[in-house]
């Protein structure tokens, strides 16, 4: 892991620390209704428990929505850096149903007004011109709304809104503290297991190419050779090597052999279908999965890369355009050949598909070879 990751690692793992003395702080606070707390007290458990921000989405629309008996509960999230969208499709174990995910909005602006400069929630009858919207539709049998601004550092992040059949249940005179510290609560869990995803994140890519790292590729593969083995489907592999890298490093120095290996990765990364999977395996090594892909496939794909590096110029820092080649050897999964071991399966398919580009290079670089797969 590069020092950046490293930082980032620590900064989030202080942040997190924070994050966690706030909660206790919040928990703290005074509690009134007993079957009430009990109720909620379960729920918020769960909450703080969530490994990823999925889990948490899911338990908050659907366990709340269960253990109160509102009608409807609905959420907004701020995604300004558009990555939520990628997190809440990342864990299949915690898929969200479509009706109930999250709107996701680039701009607190749309929202604010809901709530004005205090950003205190809002309970009240429900009016069908302010809050259709925020609800799913046919938005039928709702009579009162809370709506429940969710802030971190004084800033609006997200907003949820519970819809109830019952008109007093919600209402300008019912006590707001216990739901504001129910979304003080959901904001600080919302943050802490957005870290959490992106403390996986880091620790599952490169940090120098953004590809993911050996670590995630050794896991994925696994699964990939399960998936194969079940389902009976084709798995090829690839390792790709840069040719006479060394001599990139040490004629135009190692920023630019870095530039380089940038290059390549998404290079290599763009030349991909979504299912395939490109990690770095180590200095100037890459290695791919391609799943539900035969020899042909496999084959056409990596003449793909090796043309595409070929026709590309790279940049050196000293502003010198340069040419380089890659070499890349083949192999594919015969599930015939494994038993139940599909961790040395795994191991198996990347020696094979390295056997191959030891191939490449011998016979002379810039060449993509291949070798049937033997356990
Ligand atoms: P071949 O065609 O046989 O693959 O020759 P090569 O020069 O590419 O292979 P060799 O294994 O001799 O050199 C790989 C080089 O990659 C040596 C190492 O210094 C360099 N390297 C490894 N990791 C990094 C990195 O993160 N950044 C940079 N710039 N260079 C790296
Ligand atoms: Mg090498
Ligand atoms: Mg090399």
């Amino acid at each position: 892991m590069d020092i950046m990751a490293a930082t980032m690692l620590l900064q989030l793992e202080q942040e997190n620390s924070r994050l966690k003395a706030q909660l206790e702080n919040l928990l703290r606070e005074g509690r009134r209704s007993e079957d009430r707390m009990r109720r909620l007290d379960r729920i918020e458990r769960q909450l703080i428990a969530a490994d990823s921000l999925s889990e948490m989405v899911l338990l908050l629309l659907s366990e709340y929505r269960s253990a109160f008996g509102v009608e409807q509960v609905t959420l907004i999230l701020i995604d300004s850096e558009q990555v939520l969208g990628k997190l809440l499709s990342d864990h299949p174990q915690s898929a969200i149903p479509s009706r109930l995910c999250p709107t996701l909005l680039p701009a607190a602006g749309t929202i604010q007004g809901l709530y004005g400069p205090e950003l205190a929630p809002w309970l009240g009858r429900y009016q069908h011109q302010r809050h259709s919207a925020l609800f799913h539709s046919p938005v039928i049998g709702i009579e009162s709304v809370a709506l429940l601004p969710l802030v971190r550092q004084r800033e609006l992040v997200g907003s949820l809104h519970f819809g109830s059949r019952n008109p007093e249940r919600y209402g300008a005179s019912s006590g707001t503290e216990f739901l504001e510290r129910f979304a003080g609560i959901v904001s600080v869990c919302m943050e802490s297991a957005l870290n959490r995803d992106r403390l996986r994140g880091i620790s599952l890519t490169d940090g120098l190419t953004g590809v993911q790292n050996r670590r995630y590729f050794e896991q994925r593969c696994k699964i990939e050779v399960s998936q194969a083995k079940r389902h009976q489907l084709p798995l090829s592999c690839m390792f790709l090597d840069v040719d006479r890298f060394k001599f990139v490093n040490d004629t135009y120095g190692h920023p630019t052999g870095d530039d380089v290996l940038r290059t390549v990765a998404a290079a290599i990364q763009s030349l991909l279908r979504l299912g395939d999977t490109v990690a770095r395996y180590g200095g100037e090594e890459f290695v791919v999965t391609l799943p539900r892909t035969d020899q042909p496939g496999a084959r056409e794909i990596a003449e793909r890369i090796r043309r595409d590096i070929e026709a590309r110029t790279f940049q050196t820092q000293c502003g010198k355009a340069i040419k380089l080649t890659i070499s890349i050897g083949l192999t594919m999964l015969d599930s015939q050949q494994i038993s139940g071991d599909h961790q040395a399966a795994a191991s198996q398919l990347v020696v094979q598909a390295d056997k191959a580009l030891y191939q490449a290079k011998n016979g002379g670089r810039n060449r993509v070879e291949w070798v049937d797969f033997s356990f």
